[in-house]
């Protein structure tokens, strides 16, 4: 590493409180830095000139990919224009009206208003007032509480950490929050081992009845609404078993409960649709979108409001006066004109249509050198979403000891091949979400990397 470089790391260390990270090591000097300077394509460099295919297109947002100088320019162009101006009390710009317009024609029939922020927890937090005002002008003021899943990842926020359910975001926080619960995971690897024979149908009906219990349990009059990712993302990116998303439906109809669609990976072609609701046949009454709405270009989150909670807000306001909610950076000028072009780039370019079809190369790529691989328990994924999980003994689907650390190992060893797939925060799992732009070649070299990683930290575990 260069001494410009190394200097600027530990100019870093003394003052930098980094996301995710463990906060001695760093600002100690024992865990590794980088800094990042520029990207082009599927790549970005850091401060040596270093290139690294960035597997998983920074945290599955950069779906456009690095260097798309046509975002750049209308960025620049709306900031002459206008940067900023606040859009309380009916206030408005061109790029959000042009945005909000496109985003209600690719999420589809029933979805009627879209409200902005910057980040997915914001959103989130958004979504759960929205349902509280839901029920309280509905007069059920007792139905509130929202079940989540373990191993769903909604945000980092108090109330949005707290749907999460993973147990990093919750230890010494002291979440969750009350009225916030966790129905089983619909990871059907893991349950198969426990319980052999069930069907995924089986497992899906087995998921669904677990959550009418807890519905009881709870009492249908307080339970307000169910929030799910279409594919479980940083729980492990585990796409659902079959059916699941029907079977959960149809409970939640039965009890009034609201569903909010988390598309916040899932959203803007990932998975080779639109929407990950659209891809599995999800009916959602309200969708957080967020990352692939600018690819990261600027900071933007949407809440898209379905009628059905849409016109029981209108009556709320018409009860109670104007909403008490808003971000100063709602319907930012600048974020707004950043997805209109990340949208336009992603219609342009059949983005959605490649992440279908080189993603279902991706897939069948991974399954072809790691589905015999001594120490890959699981292959699995949907479009440009894949994980491979690792496992002590694939026959009996057997876990590492967390000791080990070989889901890191592998990441680390990943960068060495100058490839970046990241180690999911729960179990030895290795996820890859590259940019939509993708290639076939690219896959390749992709997956050729990561079969190198994998086999030097086998050699080495063995
Ligand atoms: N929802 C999902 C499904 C996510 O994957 C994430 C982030 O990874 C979030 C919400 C939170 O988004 P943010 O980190 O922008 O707050």
């Amino acid at each position: 590493m260069s001494q410009q470089h190394q200097d600027l790391i530990d100019r870093d260390r003394k003052v930098t409180f980094h996301a995710s990270s463990h906060l001695r090591d760093f600002a100690h000097g024992d865990a590794p830095g980088r800094v990042i300077t520029g990207g082009q394509g599927i790549t970005i460099r850091d401060k040596d000139g270093r290139e690294f295919i960035d597997g998983f297109a920074g945290l599955y947002c950069v779906n456009i990919g690095y260097g798309r100088t046509e975002v750049a320019e209308a960025i620049y162009q709306q900031a002459l224009e206008l940067s900023y101006y606040h859009t309380y009390v009916g206030h408005s710009n061109e790029p959000q009206i042009a945005l909000s317009e496109k985003i209600i024609d690719l999420a589809g029939p029933g979805m009627s208003k879209v409200y902005y922020g910057l980040g997915g927890s914001d959103a989130n937090e958004t979504q759960l007032k929205i349902v509280r005002y839901y029920n309280n002008v509905r007069g059920l003021p007792r139905k509130k509480k929202v079940i989540s899943r373990l191993r769903g990842y909604h945000g980092s926020g108090l109330a949005t950490g707290s749907l999460t359910g993973l147990k990093a975001f919750h230890d010494q926080f002291d979440l969750p929050f009350e009225g916030i619960l966790h129905t089983e995971a619909p990871y059907y690897y893991h349950r198969a081992a426990e319980q052999e024979g069930m069907t995924e149908r089986e497992f899906s009906a087995h998921c669904a009845q677990k959550l009418e219990e807890m519905i009881l349990a709870e009492g249908p009059e307080t339970v307000a609404a169910f929030i799910g990712e279409p594919v479980l993302g940083t729980g492990g990116i585990v796409p659902p078993p079959e059916g699941y998303w029907a079977a959960i439906q149809a409970v939640l109809a039965k009890y009034d409960v609201l569903l909010i669609a988390d598309e916040v990976v899932c959203g803007f072609g990932r998975i080779g649709a639109d929407f990950g609701s659209h891809h599995y046949a999800i009916q959602p009454d309200l969708i957080t979108v967020a990352k692939g709405l600018t690819s990261a270009y600027q900071p933007l989150s949407g809440v898209i409001v379905g009628d059905r909670v849409w016109q029981v807000l209108e009556q709320g306001t018409g009860q109670y006066g104007p909403i008490g909610h808003g971000w100063t950076y709602s319907g930012h000028a600048l974020g707004c004109a950043a997805a209109l072009a990340n949208l336009e780039i992603i219609e342009r370019e059949k983005l959605t249509e490649n992440a279908r079809d080189t993603g279902a190369y991706l897939q069948r790529a991974m399954a072809d050198a790691f589905g015999d691989h001594p120490i890959v328990g699981d292959v699995r994924g949907v479009g440009m979403l894949a994980a491979l999980e690792f496992s002590a003994d694939p026959e009996k689907r057997a876990h590492f000891d967390p000791a080990l650390k070989v889901g890191p190992r592998i990441a680390a060893a990943a960068l060495d091949e100058n490839l970046i797939a990241r180690a999911m925060p729960q179990g030895d799992i290795l996820g890859f979400a590259p940019p939509l732009i993708a290639t076939r070649d690219q896959v390749d070299e992709i997956v050729a990397r990561a079969r190198r990683a994998v086999d030097r930290v086998t050699d080495a575990l063995v």
